[in-house]
């Protein structure tokens, strides 16, 4: 399900268990429009756009709303953690090796391979949502 208004975003917070904050709606306002997964410090940077906010509450924020499971949290190898929503959905990525240069690809399905693993698979039966990380060199450093 793709989250965009200001009402889902509200009914998934308050059916996460969460209190209901105008810094909470902010957040994953933010990250239902942005197209990449994003760092704490491009948040503070786009939220301080709009509203007092410091880098201590946002960290916070994302924290809580991640333990909830209303955030992935992806490891680039960049030292940092990027964000985005979790929606359910399979999440793919192409990194740079020598930058920092992030590009999430929509419309590429690996359900067939998803597949192919689970039949492979000893413990695992079914498989519920992925997120694949590809690293490689982008165009501006190759
Ligand atoms: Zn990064
Ligand atoms: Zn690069």
């Amino acid at each position: 399900m793709a989250l965009h208004t200001k009402e889902q975003l509200t009914a998934v917070i308050k059916s996460a268990g969460l209190r209901l904050t105008d810094h909470r709606l902010a957040i994953l306002a933010t990250l239902a429009r942005v197209k990449q997964p994003v760092t704490v410090y491009e948040l503070v940077d786009t939220l301080r756009k709009k509203e007092n906010i410091d880098q201590a509450t946002v960290y916070r924020n994302l924290t809580s709303l991640h333990e909830a499971g209303l955030l992935r949290r992806l490891d680039f190898n960049h030292g940092h953690a990027h964000y985005e929503l979790e929606t359910g959905e399979a999440s793919h990525q192409l990194v740079c090796n020598s930058c920092e240069t992030v590009e999430k690809i929509e419309g590429i399905s690996i359900d067939s391979a998803v597949q192919k693993m689970l039949k492979r698979s000893k413990k695992f039966k079914n498989a519920t949502t992925h997120s694949i990380e590809i690293y490689g060199v982008c165009k501006h450093c190759a």
